[in-house]
């Protein structure tokens, strides 16, 4: 068995162009558009790339996108102020802080002082607890973008047995979140869990985020499974020449293909759909705060076909 591609880059277009299309309807009714604010502070180059890439991607869907710069001194008063004059500017609607943070700022203090409902990352607490409870709330991107990506491969993903690898806040507990509110049967590993591969065979679906390139192998991987490879690693790729590297996920791509039903590639597979499903948030936050109604995206969470 060769494994199906599930393409992100094809899927991220489409979520883009329906933003990109409802924010063309939905601006002139309210009269206003929708607005992103994306804060960073210091010079990390993977979160200038990112922050970059936010704000072209927000005005290519016809948003605002408003960016504040700070140095890596900025004390937290003053990033706390900007948040709160942030939080009541009627203009922006989403606002991400981009992480991480320099060490001497408290990442959950920053984070908690967003406004929930303009907490486009769903980072905040109470959007936390919300999606933890079962509730409707602003759910973090990158398990979003895996969400619909299942969504559209299973008909029904009640009764599936998923295992989620990686625990962190940002990826795998809110997937483990996620999967469990679809009915999944869910388990969680991490960096302590000694019977990873046993758990894998067992498992339908496989989401791995743990930063370990080549973590899963193929002897892993029950056949026919769905494999989603959130993983982002760089590593030395001296077929390419001296000094250069290559982009790889945390998945032996090659091998878990020959098993696997259907399998995200690193680059083009949940990358791509990180930042359109940000656009998604903040498009659902306008609604929320226009009382607009706020239909699924065809590839929503809510909206499995
Ligand atoms: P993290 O470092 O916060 O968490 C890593 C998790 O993996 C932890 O729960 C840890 O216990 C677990 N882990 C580490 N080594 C392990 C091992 N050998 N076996 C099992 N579990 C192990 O990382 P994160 O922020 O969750 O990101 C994880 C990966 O996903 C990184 O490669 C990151 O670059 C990538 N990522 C990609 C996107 C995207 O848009 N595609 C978004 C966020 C993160």
């Amino acid at each position: 068995m060769t494994a199906e591609l599930i393409d992100g880059k094809a899927f991220a277009a489409v979520v883009r162009e329906k933003v990109r299309d409802r924010v063309a309807t939905l601006a002139p009714q309210a009269g206003q558009t929708p607005g992103l604010a994306v804060v960073l502070v210091g010079h990390d180059p993977a979160s200038e790339v990112y922050v970059r890439s936010k704000g072209r991607q927000a005005l290519e869907a016809g948003m605002k996108s408003f960016e504040y710069r700070l140095p890596e001194s900025t004390q937290a008063g003053e990033l706390l102020d900007l948040i709160e004059r942030l939080n009541t500017d009627t203009q922006v609607h989403g606002i991400l802080v981009q992480l991480p943070l320099p060490s001497h700022l408290d990442e959950r203090k920053i984070i908690n002082t967003i406004a929930p409902h303009k907490d486009v990352d769903g980072f905040h607490i109470s959007n936390v607890g919300m999606v933890g409870t079962g509730q409707d709330a602003i759910v973090p991107c990158t398990p979003l973008g895996c969400m619909m990506m299942l969504r559209t491969l299973h008909d029904d993903l009640r009764g599936k047995t998923a295992l989620v690898i990686g625990h962190s806040n940002v990826v795998g507990k809110p997937m483990a979140r996620m999967l469990l509110n679809a009915d999944c049967t869910v388990m969680v590993a991490h960096k302590s869990s000694t019977n990873i591969p046993e758990l894998a065979r067992h498992a339908d679906i496989v989401v791995v985020a743990a930063g370990v390139p080549g973590l899963v192998r193929s002897d892993w991987i029950k056949p026919g499974a769905t494999v989603i490879d959130v993983g982002i690693n760089r590593i030395a790729a001296p077929e390419k020449g001296e000094g250069k590297t290559r982009l790889v996920g945390d998945v032996d791509f090659d091998e878990v293909r020959k098993v696997a039903g259907a399998i995200t590639p690193v680059p083009g597979g949940v990358g791509p759909m990180t930042i359109a499903c940000l656009l998604a948030n903040t498009l659902s936050a306008y609604c929320h705060q226009h009382g607009l109604a706020d239909e699924p995206l065809p590839l929503d969470e809510q909206d499995p076909k």
